[in-house]
């Protein structure tokens, strides 16, 4: 096929949103084969080839128009658009869907012996971080004057080694900060993976084959929580039930040959299904619960 017709997607190498990207468009339908130099991920049955980068290298590719189409985080998205701002230049991605992974924080973190009440406590600080742009505007919507050092990573040791008084960095769990004796106190920014596109048109076949790409990432997106239950109710519990069964909109209620008293109920829950739920069905009167993964679904 010819080239300009296929969708080139930027995607992170290696780092946190590598596999869960490339799991997204394996689900979405794609069967790739790795290129000779690694970089390049041929799409063998879609005509939508990966490029495999750093992430902070992703909103760029875009930008400069070399790929239509990038997954990466929020975080690096938001901070390449500030500061394309402040350069005077235009962004040239748009953020589409944000994806359900890599989820984190970009957040304030003192050491565990600063006493700290509120942002005011900044005023006058050294803060340390990789996301110049999104904290510079943090502090400045807050009217903080804090002074800004730029690193290029290890911005958690920045405290310890004198070189800043406080730090503004990506946090999920929180283990790496208590390791080194720090403690949050707020959120600058909440983040997971975006997909983000080009402004420029496409060709007609390539968007539409980003359209198919967006609703089959939507039906991933939902059957991630969906199960298929099935079950026997008496009759007499059946509204309980129904009532019981999470994010489901109408079962299918079937009659049991010769048990007259009793249904068998069948239903997608688009909520995850606990083993809370699962104990309450029982309690309303339910018996033979099977619970199946739903593996495709299209609304
Ligand atoms: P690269 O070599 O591609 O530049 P990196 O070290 O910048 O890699 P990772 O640490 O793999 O990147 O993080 C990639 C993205 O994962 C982050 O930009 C963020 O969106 C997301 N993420 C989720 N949780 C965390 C976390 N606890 N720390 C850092 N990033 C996280
Ligand atoms: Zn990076």
């Amino acid at each position: 096929m010819d080239k300009e017709q296929r969708l080139k997607v930027a995607v992170q190498k290696t780092g946190r949103l590598t596999d869960h990207s490339l799991d997204l468009l394996v689900r979405c339908g794609l069967k790739y084969s790795r290129g000779k130099d690694q970089l390049l991920c041929y799409g063998e049955n879609m005509p939508l080839d990966v490029l495999l980068v750093r992430d902070d290298d992703i909103p760029d590719l875009v930008q400069e128009d070399v790929c239509d189409l990038g997954i990466v985080g929020a975080n690096v998205v938001e901070e390449k658009r500030l500061g394309f701002i402040a350069r005077g230049a235009a962004p040239l991605f748009i953020e589409m869907q944000p994806l359900d992974f890599g989820r984190c924080r970009l957040a304030i973190a003192v050491p565990e012996d600063f006493s700290y009440r509120s942002p005011r406590d900044l005023d006058g600080r050294r803060i340390a971080t990789t996301y110049p742009n999104i904290l510079s505007r943090w502090l400045r919507d807050g009217g903080i004057a804090a002074e800004v050092v730029v690193l290029s990573g290890a911005v958690e040791i920045a405290p310890r080694l004198g070189r800043a008084d406080v730090i503004c960095d990506l946090v999920s769990t929180g283990s790496t900060l208590k390791a080194n004796h720090l403690r949050e106190v707020e959120t600058v920014l909440e983040s997971q993976a975006m997909l983000i596109r080009t402004p420029l048109p496409l060709s007609p076949a390539k968007e539409s084959w980003l359209n198919r790409m967006l609703l089959r990432i939507d039906g991933v997106q939902q059957v991630k929580e969906s199960k298929y239950i099935m079950l026997h109710a008496p009759r007499a519990a059946l509204a309980a039930i129904r009532h019981l069964l999470p994010g489901s909109e109408y079962p299918t209620v079937i009659p049991l040959e010769g048990n007259p008293d009793k249904v068998a109920v069948h239903a997608v829950c688009r909520e995850n299904v606990f083993w809370e739920t699962l104990e309450g069905l029982k309690a309303a009167g339910a018996s033979a619960i099977l619970v199946l993964p739903v593996e495709k679904m299209l609304a």
